[in-house]
């Protein structure tokens, strides 16, 4: 939350002016919400940073469960 330290006031993002500063007092804001959130890792990094390159032990889960649900497939037919 935006905090005016001159009005000891808090300000939506949507209160500030365009440059991030207080509305009544027209001083510069610390720490707008706007750049926080953009520091901050979207769901879409973190998919990013873990997406593509599985790591080795899921692929190795992944193709036991296939095998296994393979082999509940056709072993009713195997003998
Ligand atoms: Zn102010």
């Amino acid at each position: 939350m935006p905090w005016c330290e001159p009005c000891s006031r808090y300000f939506a993002p949507s209160a500030m002016t365009t440059d991030g500063a207080c509305p009544a007092c027209g001083k510069p804001i610390d720490a707008p919400l706007r750049r926080r959130s953009s520091e901050a890792p979207t769901l879409r990094d973190l998919s990013e940073m873990s997406g593509e390159r599985a790591p080795w032990h899921f692929k190795l889960l992944m193709a036991a469960l296939v095998a296994y649900l393979g082999w509940r497939i056709i072993a009713p037919f195997v003998d």
